[in-house]
């Protein structure tokens, strides 16, 4: 049996044990889940950088362990089944390749709203929403070329008060599923940017009341709603971890929470295959 001495004993544990907390860091990697809803990492070899399309839609590229994949986001109301991504390689030569759509059954959550015109607004709100609408539509589809940061943090602490893609009705009539993740928080509380990136909208939103959205490359997008403040404008360049307003309860709610909703590929997915697990665990 060799022989150690305590001195190179403790040396040999410090270094196992930085090993152990690197191969479990306090931030998340997205995770394979072909599901409706969810997320599919495909490996590709992107050295030449090849343009990959899902659904017509450009798609981002994301590396881990020397490893790069496609990362595609699903929409919720796919049907199960093989699906296609395309491949353009620099030599304008394309490649298909495919992948598996799970199924996945989501319940139904029935939401009681005392303002009646957040489930049945009037002739001048909707002339507002479909202004609004206009304004999402081109956040969801922002691309920049940048690398991909998708190394998620969990934005706010608190209780998860309703989980993605429940078939939803306000006021027993049916509405869009949810599409996004709530965190319930006391009013006041600090929201946090997920990763690194750049605010591409700001404002004050019909259903969504105070709201930002901010571009982490290759259309990876954080959007927050129902904001009680912002604390950003449109174009900053915001860090990790940075406090970009608070939690609130604007819009259509019915208690303060954070709405945290992540687009990929224009797609609105679950964000509990972004962020990191322990921390997202439904209490
Ligand atoms: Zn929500």
């Amino acid at each position: 049996m060799p022989c150690i001495t305590v001195k190179k004993y403790f040396l040999i544990l410090s270094i196992l044990t930085a090993l152990l907390i690197n191969s479990h860091p306090a931030f998340a990697f997205p995770r394979h889940n072909p599901v409706p809803g969810g997320l599919a990492l495909i490996p590709v070899n992107t050295d030449s950088h090849p343009k990959i399309f899902f659904n017509n839609h450009p798609v981002a590229t994301i590396s881990n362990e020397n490893q790069s994949y496609a990362l595609i986001g699903i929409p919720l109301d796919t049907k199960p089944g093989k699906k296609n991504i395309e491949i353009k390689w620099p030599d304008n030569s394309t490649e298909t390749r495919n992948f598996e759509v799970k199924p996945k059954t989501y319940a139904s959550q029935y939401l009681t709203i005392t303002d009646k015109r957040k489930v049945s607004p009037n002739k001048k709100d909707l002339e507002r929403i479909n202004k609004e609408k206009i304004r999402k539509n081109k956040a969801k589809k922002h691309w920049s070329d940048n690398d991909v940061k998708a190394n998620f943090i969990t934005p706010v602490e608190g209780r998860v008060s309703s989980i993605f893609g429940l078939r939803r009705f306000f006021n027993q009539q049916a509405r869009r599923p949810h599409s996004g993740l709530d965190i319930a928080a006391i009013e006041g509380t600090p929201i946090k940017s997920v990763e690194d990136g750049t605010v591409i909208e700001a404002g004050d939103f019909f259903f969504s009341g105070n709201m930002v959205y901010i571009d982490h490359g290759q259309g990876i997008i954080s959007m927050y709603a129902h904001m009680s403040r912002i604390d950003v404008k449109i174009g900053d360049i915001i860090k990790k971890g940075q406090i970009i307003g608070a939690v609130g309860k604007t819009g259509r709610v019915t208690g303060p929470h954070l709405h945290l909703g992540i687009y990929v590929n224009q797609t609105l997915v679950d964000p509990v295959f972004l962020l990191p697990e322990p921390e997202i665990a439904t209490k």
